[in-house]
């Protein structure tokens, strides 16, 4: 895990972020005793099953096993790095962290992306002020002619790049950047012929794009020219922008989304939307969608509508967007727009109100694929009505809910006139592939060495022996790390007791924060619901006596298992003895 700083840095930010305050940032937190609990903000769901450990600062959801100390959960929510969680903490308690050393790749690299970063923050500035300047007039009544408000303008921060090589070049100079700098940022390039440089964007309105915190990391140009060859133009992926990660506007939706988002093809149809109320709605970079763009979907959302545009590219792009979303958890709906090619148009044209009812009946992504599939085939030919049917049976088959499934073969077998049985026999032919391939096997099913209770007995002992001095003395004495069968926990447990003094007990809430594995997320949970043990040395002991009768256990049915004559006899000798 990359981390350049020192680790008495990294607890001083930890200690100084009260888990409950940054968790009450995002989730409404309710006490109960000395816990909190919310509705959890990594899956959906309408019980709170969220728990926030208040004494020790760590955080558990019953429901999707998420957990960790406040920087897995800052990790998650603003979707950082651990380096970059680490100094958002920071920077949220005024906690100065020191420059990177100069030697660490890491330190440069990061430091090289701040200053990226501010040089983004410059250029939009720069675009908004050409906009509203005497340059900006094309722009601007070209803005007002797609009824794009001055709210808007501002709200979305839309500017102007002038036509010109190097504006944009000799601005970033006067504020003081490096040559070097601004040729890494993507906004100047260097002419191949020339060897000059000149300013990307050029005569195009410019859309800020920003991450899920509101940084700018990367621009949109759209071209006021009708004859242009190149409508749109965007950055290229760079240090601060990967495109098939980002979704355009998360950062404002993520506010208005927990029931469901609305994904349109381009950042001109989310800025008509959110305009219009449509606050929920956000859209991908001009690539194709990705399974990237649906986790980070599902995190923020229970139910995704696509609302794509309604030419034969957007259809196809649905199709593509439904395949990767429905290996989530989320609810996926299909919006189509009638007598319009897009939501930005059949806005301008029919208003908000049409529009919300489009939205609230949007179909079910079965039913488009189903309504896409008999577009294909002609149903009066009989070859065709059976290929047609055998096509819909599989996409039946992918349905969970059984009440919903025998609606739509209902409706089918009316429609086409095949009997319900001959139907569902296809669907069982097409086998129900949905469900098995959304469960998940759990940590202890994957680890086939132990099992859950064991694996809880033994994540409990580690958070015993790592909260008191006295109990970490005597397990350190009674045990080594190869009495661990969960290879995660055997590994921490090797390292704490190489490096980790006599006389202080391991930091568990740091081992927590810097690790990424799902077993050690899962220690969280243990440890948010460890009961207060009055004698902690005697519980210890209890729980590696219980380990060991475990232990032993498996070793006999191992060997009688085997059937090895001799070493059954061996056996029977220690177990007289
Ligand atoms: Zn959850």
């Amino acid at each position: 895990m990359a981390s350049y700083y020192p680790d008495e840095l990294i607890n001083e930010v930890i200690s100084a972020n009260n888990l409950v305050d940054v968790v009450s940032g995002y989730v409404k937190l309710k006490k109960s005793g000395n816990r909190y609990m919310g509705l959890c903000p990594f899956h959906s769901e309408k019980t709170p099953s969220f728990h926030v450990s208040a004494d020790k600062q760590l955080y558990h959801c019953f429901g999707c096993n998420e957990g960790g100390s406040v920087v897995q959960f800052i990790m998650k929510t603003e979707n950082l790095d651990f380096v970059e969680a680490i100094k958002y903490l920071a920077s949220r308690v005024g906690i100065s962290l020191p420059e990177g050393n100069e030697k660490s790749s890491d330190g440069e690299y990061f430091q090289k992306k701040q200053k990226i970063l501010e040089m983004y923050v410059d250029t939009a500035r720069f675009y908004h002020g050409c906009l509203i300047g005497d340059i900006g007039k094309t722009a601007l009544s070209y803005l007002a002619q797609r009824q794009i408000d001055a709210q808007t303008i501002t709200r979305f921060g839309i500017g102007y790049s002038p036509d010109s090589y190097d504006a944009l070049f000799t601005h970033l100079k006067e504020k003081g950047y490096s040559d070097k700098l601004i040729m890494e940022s993507g906004l100047v390039r260097k002419s191949e012929k020339t060897g000059k440089p000149y300013d990307f964007f050029r005569d195009r309105v410019m859309i800020p794009i920003f991450d899920i915190r509101g940084n700018v990391i990367a621009f949109g140009g759209r071209t006021m020219v009708k004859s242009d060859g190149r409508k749109y133009m965007n950055s290229s992926d760079s240090i601060i922008f990967n495109k098939s990660k980002t979704l355009y506007a998360l950062n404002f939706a993520k506010k208005n989304c927990s029931e469901r988002i609305i994904m349109v093809e381009g950042y001109m149809d989310v800025i008509t939307l959110h305009k219009y109320g449509f606050t929920n709605a956000v859209a991908g970079l001009g690539t194709a969608f990705t399974k990237d763009h649906a986790n980070l979907l599902a995190r923020y959302t229970k139910e995704v509508v696509l609302c794509y545009d309604s030419d034969e590219a957007g259809r196809k792009a649905v199709m593509s967007a439904i395949e990767i979303l429905t290996t989530t958890q989320l609810k996926v709906k299909v919006m189509t727009i009638p007598d319009a090619k897009d939501a930005d148009e059949y806005l301008k044209l029919k208003g908000a109100v049409k529009f919300r009812k489009l939205l609230d009946n949007a179909q079910s992504h079965i039913l488009y694929k189903i309504s896409r599939l008999k577009e294909q085939y002609n149903m009066d030919n009989t070859e065709e009505k059976i290929t047609l049917v055998t096509n819909m049976a599989k996409i039946f088959s992918e349905v969970t809910n059984s009440i919903e499934r025998e609606a739509y073969v209902k409706e089918a077998s009316i429609e086409t006139g095949i009997s319900e049985d001959v139907i569902y026999a296809e669907i069982k032919k097409a086998g129900y592939s949905a469900p098995s391939a959304k469960i998940k096997p759990t940590y202890t099913q994957r680890v086939k060495s132990i099992s859950e209770g064991d694996f809880r007995t033994e994540g409990t002992l580690l958070s015993l022996m790592c909260s008191d001095i006295a109990i970490w003395r005597r397990v350190r004495n009674k045990i080594t790390a190869d009495f661990f069968e969960c290879p995660v926990l055997k590994e921490i447990v090797n390292n704490i007791f190489s490096f980790s003094p006599e006389d202080k007990p391991p930091d568990l809430i740091m081992i927590i924060s810097k690790s990424d594995n799902e077993a050690v997320s899962r220690l969280s949970s243990l440890i948010t619901n460890q009961q207060t043990v009055d004698d902690g040395i005697k519980a210890a002991e209890e729980m590696i006596e219980k380990l060991s009768k475990a232990k032993k256990a498996r070793q006999i049915s191992d060997i009688a298992n085997s059937g090895d004559p001799r070493a059954l006899a061996q056996m029977i000798k220690n177990l007289n003895k």
